[in-house]
């Protein structure tokens, strides 16, 4: 079946929404994904957006900036960051006109609060001397995503938008490096669709599951990357793979970064508060990728809590902030630690790993989304991408915790914008029945093939070897290993077969596309985190342990190259303002 569209949008998360609530009603616009949208995984997020709104303390947008820029360890792009920190302010306060019912400070505004790596200079006469943790992540509660998917959707209901629910997108269609469609088949009954469309966004989300102790839902498999990947057009910075520090122990399911928000603290075996020798002046709120290695560290120097299962983990505790507080401002994540671990977090602390959580790499755009061609910038025609299968890069090497929500909302409005403009011209590229030949072809083999290596088997060991070799410290000889394996994988996948051979929501097929889709991010992951010889961010090499600014400050672009390693190039970082200075909080 061959249905057209003006626009068609991959994916129902905070991105795709925003940019589907942007395209005028006088152009037709479908929105695919593979869950029903308001189970994407922006719907999890727990602890907030982010905005300079000044509502509970002075704060500026330059401030946002410079702590974004830092916190990528100047890696991100400065002129993307300053578009998306600028414009945050305009971007709650239109979420805010939109329905979204966010918590309130004592004088009815949007409440704020504190979150890891948000700061402001202690002294305004020295902007980039010791800076104090600043209260900008606008929340609801601790279900801020979950409010705002919610009010994104009903939104794109008024503006009647068309949604293929449960529908699986396989394939993009690209014509002489003009994009033109897509092809999905519809889980339920595994009918092939082809979408034939004047312009296409993804907005696909990440692909945290390449990892086995992960924050992200069953669905983040990273099958936009992979698509683009497999069209022959690069994924960028994908070694940059964000570990939040307080996953639940075992589980990885997150404890947002809203409970040291709201005054948690991160303790050892010996109940000492371990980020003061880290992080002194910031301590519990610095950002991520440092807290996670500090835990690690202390992990690694015994002063970790040995679990019954010979794993260990460190601990959090909000027990002092009182029971009215956590039931008022976290309620769910406690309720977390109480269904999953059994402990009840107003009495004990709640015991944490670091959790894989965050792709700052992904699909290349420039801040219009219009996806990069290559490393020189052209672009390719009628394909953009948003959130957090994109790259554009605001987020660098590591991002700030509440700045991916913001990424959402002000890069998928700007995505749909600069779509809007592609329609007043663009045409219908010619479409027939033959672009589905490629998917019917891929859904028969898995159907056929026989061999006797199993899904589970191969996603298993996949995500324990990129957990070891390719998690929060990296290593040549890991990353060594780890190639190897993804090799061998890349083989046995090959010699798969299905157990469920039906036609009726078959979720192994589903499982067995999404476990290729994992194996291409797992390659651009692995080389690109190979071939950097630095420590930057979230990508942290013992071999090299230094930042290198003179050879590294620029970003990777991975090109897949089929039967041989990928292919990578590289681009060198955006500086407008800030050159790079010693990251310490
Ligand atoms: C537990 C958790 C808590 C978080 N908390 C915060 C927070 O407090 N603040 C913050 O700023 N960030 C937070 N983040 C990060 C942030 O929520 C995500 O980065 C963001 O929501 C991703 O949104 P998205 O629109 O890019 O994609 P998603 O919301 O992941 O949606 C992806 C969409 O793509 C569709 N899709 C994917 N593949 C296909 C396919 N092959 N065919 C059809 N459809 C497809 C899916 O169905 C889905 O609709 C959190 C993340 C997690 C995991």
């Amino acid at each position: 079946m061959i249905h057209s569209y003006d626009v068609v949008i991959v994916g129902a998360g905070g991105a795709g929404l925003r940019a589907a609530v942007e395209i005028p009603k006088e152009y037709s616009c479908a929105v695919i994904s593979k869950v029903f949208p308001p189970r994407s995984h922006t719907g999890t997020a727990q602890g907030g957006v982010c905005a300079a709104l000044s509502n509970m303390e002075e704060d500026s947008w330059e401030n946002h900036v410079f702590d974004t820029v830092k916190g990528s360890d100047y890696l991100g792009d400065q002129d993307s960051i300053e578009v998306m920190c600028k414009d945050a302010i305009r971007a709650i306060i239109e979420l805010e006109h939109m329905g979204m019912p966010f918590s309130r400070n004592e004088e009815g505004k949007i409440a704020q609060r504190y979150f890891g790596g948000h700061t402001k200079p202690a002294d305004q006469n020295d902007p980039y001397g010791k800076r104090i943790p600043v209260k900008r992540s606008c929340y609801s509660a601790d279900r801020t995503g979950h409010v705002m998917l919610h009010t994104l959707f009903e939104n794109t209901i008024k503006n009647q938008v068309t949604f293929f629910s449960e529908y699986f997108v396989t394939d993009l269609l690209m014509e002489n490096g003009v994009c033109k469609g897509v092809v999905a088949f519809d889980i339920a009954n595994l009918e092939v669709h082809i979408f034939k469309a004047k312009a296409v966004m993804f907005a696909t989300g990440g692909y945290g599951r390449v990892f086995r102790i992960t924050s992200n839902a069953h669905v983040g498999t990273g099958d936009g990357m992979a698509l683009v990947y497999n069209a022959g057009l690069p994924l960028e910075d994908m070694e940059f793979f964000q570990f939040h520090p307080t996953g639940l122990w075992k589980l990885g399911i997150l404890v947002s970064e809203a409970a040291r928000g709201e005054g948690g603290i991160l303790k050892n075996k010996d109940g000492e508060r371990f980020m003061a020798r880290y992080a002194p002046t910031v301590m519990d709120l610095a950002p991520r990728d440092m807290v996670s290695r500090s835990i690690i560290n202390e992990i690694r120097e015994g002063r970790g809590i040995r679990g019954s299962d010979g794993t260990d983990y460190v601990l959090l505790d909000v027990s002092h902030l009182g029971k009215e507080v956590i039931d008022e401002k976290l309620p769910e994540i406690t309720g977390f630690a109480r269904t999953y671990l059994g402990v009840e977090p107003t009495k004990e602390p709640i015991p944490i790993q670091p959790t894989a959580h965050y792709a700052m790499g992904g699909i290349p755009t420039n801040v219009n989304c219009e996806v990069l061609l290559n490393e020189k910038g052209d672009i390719v025609k009628g394909l953009y991408a948003a959130g957090e299968c994109a790259c554009v890069s605001v987020h660098g090497a590591n991002r700030l915790g509440t700045n991916s929500l913001l990424d959402l909302v002000v890069f998928g409005r700007r995505g749909g914008k600069a779509i809007s403009e592609y329609l007043k011209t663009a045409k219908f590229l010619e479409v027939d029945e033959s672009a589905a030949k490629k998917t019917n072809e891929f859904i028969s083999w898995l159907f056929s093939s026989n061999g006797n290596e199993k899904i589970s088997d191969i996603r298993t060991e996949l995500q324990n070897a990129m957990m070891e070799n390719c998690g929060v410290f990296r290593t040549e000889e890991g990353l060594k290993k780890m190639i190897d394996k993804l090799e061998e994988l890349k083989k046995r996948y090959r010699n798969i077969s299905l157990q469920d051979k039906s036609k009726v929501f078959n979720t192994e097929l589903v499982e067995a596309i999404e476990l290729e889709n994992l194996l291409k991010n797992a390659e651009a992951t692995v080389y690109g985190a190979y071939q950097r010889q630095e420590s930057r961010g979230a990508h942290s090499r013992e071999d090299f342990p230094k930042r290198d600014d003179n050879s590294w400050m620029k970003h990777t672009f991975a090109f897949q190259k089929f039967e041989s390693s990928p292919e990578l190039k590289y681009k060198p970082v955006v500086v407008t303002k800030y050159q790079p200075m010693e990251r310490k909080y």
